[in-house]
């Protein structure tokens, strides 16, 4: 489908973190752009908070938009320990922990800015291709809509993917609950500016003192029997916390004054994967994001590939005008990085909690090695790089 862009309709389906990045940056480059998101709240209150990767802050300062990480706390390193408090190793890696919702609400802010309609409530049902290669989008609330290009920036569970690749993968359960929250607790916790990691026994813990008296924290650990969102919900905070000190009883005892001091909502749920797919698009609908390889939590790098996917496919899209030619130039250069993402976080995974003391030895004594030649490999350039942004005027 070629032509000029103004008269393409783009529909961003899933305003979460990828969407409404892909929308500030299409907007830009001459495209009619409209998000629709599931959700109503502005803000909304779900999932907890996200620790994005120094790439993460990249692609939002390429696009000019890093104030949408205004209201998140910066971490000038991560410290990892091991169930005795033992400090194993540090990645001086400059992040930022951000709550979920927050980081949302000020994407979706941004592409209103750029001219972006943004339709709440809208949850897609079907999308069915039309003769002319276009879509037309049908939403449970009854209303349909029609597009030349849609985007499915709807995550893990993605409507876009089950009907425009009905092939493809389906989302399973990972083995691993998460869950955090935010704690209010004694001073004695310096402001350190530190993401404090440790292995726990039986759990992967993380937390940051992110004021005077109050922690950002997250737990992972495996569960092989599979729990569902409505069952973990139907435990009250009070039940859920009790069964995390529980778990890290064994462990430093921070992590179980961290937990018992939780204010407000503990937030919880099952992880869910799906192995980067074949195809990512079919004929002018394509997806990103969790949409097209939601990957284990393990290295926290899902929200930083979101966003290099949206940075990415708006710079393919103003390379090529061919839409599909775009299309297929961003999934293949997209599929290597994604890919060695993959195998990073199941090596990660591997090393969360092991079963035997001498597997927890061997992590132990690898752990600091294996940082320092990550943080070499990036330092000599084998980090990924994202492309350099294509001038307007290809763009027109
Ligand atoms: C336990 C856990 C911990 C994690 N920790 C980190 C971390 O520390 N760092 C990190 O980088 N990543 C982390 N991630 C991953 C990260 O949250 C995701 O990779 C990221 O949010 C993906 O962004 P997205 O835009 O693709 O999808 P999402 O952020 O999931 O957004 C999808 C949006 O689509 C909307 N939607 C869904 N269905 C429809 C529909 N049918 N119609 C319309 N709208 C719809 C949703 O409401 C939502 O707004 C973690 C994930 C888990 C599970």
């Amino acid at each position: 489908m070629s032509g000029p862009r103004a008269d393409r309709n783009v529909a961003v389906v899933g305003g979460g973190v990828a969407g409404p990045t892909l929308a500030v940056g299409l907007a830009r480059s001459g495209y009619h752009v409209t998000i629709y998101e599931a959700h109503t709240r502005r803000v909304q209150d779900v999932g907890s908070f996200f620790n994005l990767a120094p790439l993460g802050r990249t692609v939002l300062e390429e696009l000019g938009i890093d104030h949408v990480l205004e209201s998140g706390t910066v971490c000038t390193g991560i410290s990892f320990r091991n169930h005795k408090g033992r400090w194993l190793a540090n990645n001086p890696e400059t992040t930022t922990n951000i709550m979920r919702g927050e980081l949302s609400a000020a994407l979706r802010e941004a592409a209103i800015d750029e001219g972006v309609e943004l339709k709440r409530e809208k949850r897609l049902s079907s999308l069915t291709e039309q003769p002319d290669g276009s879509w037309e989008l049908s939403f449970a609330d009854g209303s349909t809509a029609e597009a030349d290009v849609v985007v499915g920036s709807d995550g893990v569970h993605s409507d876009v993917r089950r009907h425009a690749l009905p092939r493809a993968p389906v989302p399973s359960y990972a083995g691993v609950i998460g869950s955090g929250g935010l704690s209010e607790v004694s001073e004695r916790f310096e402001v350190d500016g530190t993401f404090h990691m440790t292995f726990g026994l039986r759990g992967f813990f993380g937390y940051q003192v992110i004021s005077p008296g109050r922690i950002l924290w997250f737990e992972n650990h495996y569960e092989s029997e599979e729990r569902t969102f409505k069952e973990l919900a139907d435990l009250t905070d009070d039940e859920w916390m009790e069964s995390l000190v529980e778990r890290h009883r064994t462990d430093a005892r921070e992590l179980r004054e961290i937990i018992r001091s939780a204010a407000g909502t503990v937030w919880r749920w099952p992880v869910y994967e799906v192995p980067q797919l074949e195809q990512w698009h079919r004929g002018t609908a394509m997806v990103i994001g969790d949409a097209a390889h939601a990957i284990q939590p393990h290295l926290g790098i899902g929200a930083t590939l979101a966003l290099e996917d949206a940075y990415e496919l708006t710079a393919a899209l103003r390379r090529q005008p061919e839409v599909t030619t775009a299309f297929a130039e961003f999934q293949a250069d997209r599929r290597a990085r994604v890919a060695e993402m993959c195998k990073q976080a199941q090596r990660m995974g591997s090393i969360m909690t092991p079963r035997h003391w001498w597997e927890r030895m061997m992590r132990d004594l690898t752990l600091p090695m294996a940082i320092k030649k990550g943080i070499k490999r990036s330092e000599q350039g084998f980090g990924y790089r994202l492309h350099p942004w294509p001038p307007t005027s290809q763009a027109a």
